[in-house]
């Protein structure tokens, strides 16, 4: 399997393959770029068909947390780690341990937390061998995907005003692919403000409950990206945003939850000569980083701290639509540029000295 060669790989500082024969625990690591501070991302498990399709993944997904580190303001660099397998048949205490032993063998160099596949009492028995987890329920932030719904409903509001030059959401119909934990907290809060919803899931009972909860629209996963709505929501995995995809769209914004929601960049920037309006992934589903990175923070985790720095997210887009507009290029280029130029900066400054960011994480590691 190539690394270095792999289209994914994008000057990664380190890849690391774990294994643990007991446990069943196949993970990889990547840390994109810390010239911010530690690495921090959460732990996906999946049953990738393939090694490859997993290092792509934790390739892709460890450089989108630098940028949303960047763009999110937080001392942080971007890192991210996938466990090969069905968390259904391989979840244990056993396998989360070692993949704790293997996070604090890197020293404190990544934080990992909770991502698809993983639960935040997952992270309780990785903590049981490193202090470098993130959201755990004992003495941590908790579940991190009710801040990051409410991220994005901020994200979406933006959106809308940009678009519709509106303030709320009522009527706005909005299709969400996928309402696990992020989509379904989403769809409530969306729910509460009036829009009118379209939901699909891959676990169809998941999707039947959510509509009959909040009076929503069920359709099959094959027909959500296609529902005429303002709002198309992508809240399950990567890559929707595709050649196939991008002929059956029917809204006028893209906004939700999911990482990597553009499957090529190029994608980005036929959303925007078609006219629809994107949000970038790493900077509306930010919330739930916000969230955690607050336990790092002088003083411990503070949710109201938190969900004022949430609050930011609703800005940034602001920025980000209103310079797209202007300067005529697509949303996704204007952030990268911006999260690119943050880290440059960063690593200027840093030159010849320690990163600020060590203090926090030595807190961190003795606290
Ligand atoms: P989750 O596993 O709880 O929910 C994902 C849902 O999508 C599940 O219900 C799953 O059945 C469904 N799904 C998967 N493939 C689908 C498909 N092709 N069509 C329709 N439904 C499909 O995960 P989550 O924590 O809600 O995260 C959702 C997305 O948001 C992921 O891309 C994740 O990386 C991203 N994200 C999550 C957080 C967080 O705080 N949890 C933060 C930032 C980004």
């Amino acid at each position: 399997m190539d690394v270095f060669s792999s289209p994914a790989f994008d000057d990664h500082e380190q890849v690391l393959f774990f294994y643990d024969r007991p446990s069943g625990l196949r993970a990889i690591v990547a840390l994109h770029d810390t010239t911010l501070g530690p690495a921090v991302g959460g732990c996906r498990f999946w049953p990738y068909e393939n090694e490859h399709e997993a290092l792509t993944d934790v390739l892709r997904l460890a450089k989108g947390m630098s940028y949303k580190a960047a763009m999110s303001d937080l001392p942080f660099g971007g890192g991210k780690t996938v466990i090969i397998g069905d968390p259904r048949s391989l979840r244990s205490e056993a396998l989360f341990r070692a993949l704790g032993r293997a996070i604090h063998s890197l020293g404190g160099a990544y934080y990992t937390g909770e991502d698809v596949g993983t639960r935040p009492s997952d992270m309780d028995w990785a903590g049981q061998e490193t202090p470098y987890v993130l959201g755990r329920t004992q003495g941590g932030s908790g579940d991190p995907s009710p801040v990051t719904a409410r991220g994005v409903l901020l994200g979406i509001k933006a959106a809308v005003k940009h678009r519709f030059g509106r303030d709320d959401l009522q009527g706005v119909r909005v299709a969400i692919q996928g309402v696990g934990h992020v989509g379904g907290n989403f769809a409530r809060l969306l729910a509460a403000q009036g829009a009118q919803l379209t939901v699909a899931d891959i676990d169809a009972e998941r999707a039947a409950r959510t509509a009959r909860e909040l009076g929503a629209r069920q359709v099959g996963c094959d027909e959500i990206v296609g529902v005429e709505a303002e709002v198309l929501a992508p809240c399950a995995l990567g890559g929707v945003i595709n050649d196939q995809s991008l002929a059956r769209l029917s809204c006028d914004i893209v906004a939700g939850s999911a990482n990597n929601q553009l499957s090529e960049p190029r994608h980005g920037t036929a959303l925007h000569d078609r006219g629809i309006l994107y949000a970038p992934d790493y900077v509306i589903n930010a919330g739930g980083l916000i969230n955690i990175a607050q336990e790092l923070r002088p003083g411990g985790y503070d949710r109201a701290r938190a969900l004022a720095h949430v609050a930011t997210i609703e800005t940034t887009l602001a920025e980000i639509f209103e310079r797209s507009e202007r300067e005529g290029r697509p949303t996704h280029e204007i952030a990268d540029e911006i999260a690119e130029e943050r880290i440059a900066a960063s690593r200027r400054a840093n030159e010849g000295g320690l990163p600020e960011v060590d203090a926090v994480a030595e807190q961190a590691a003795a606290g």
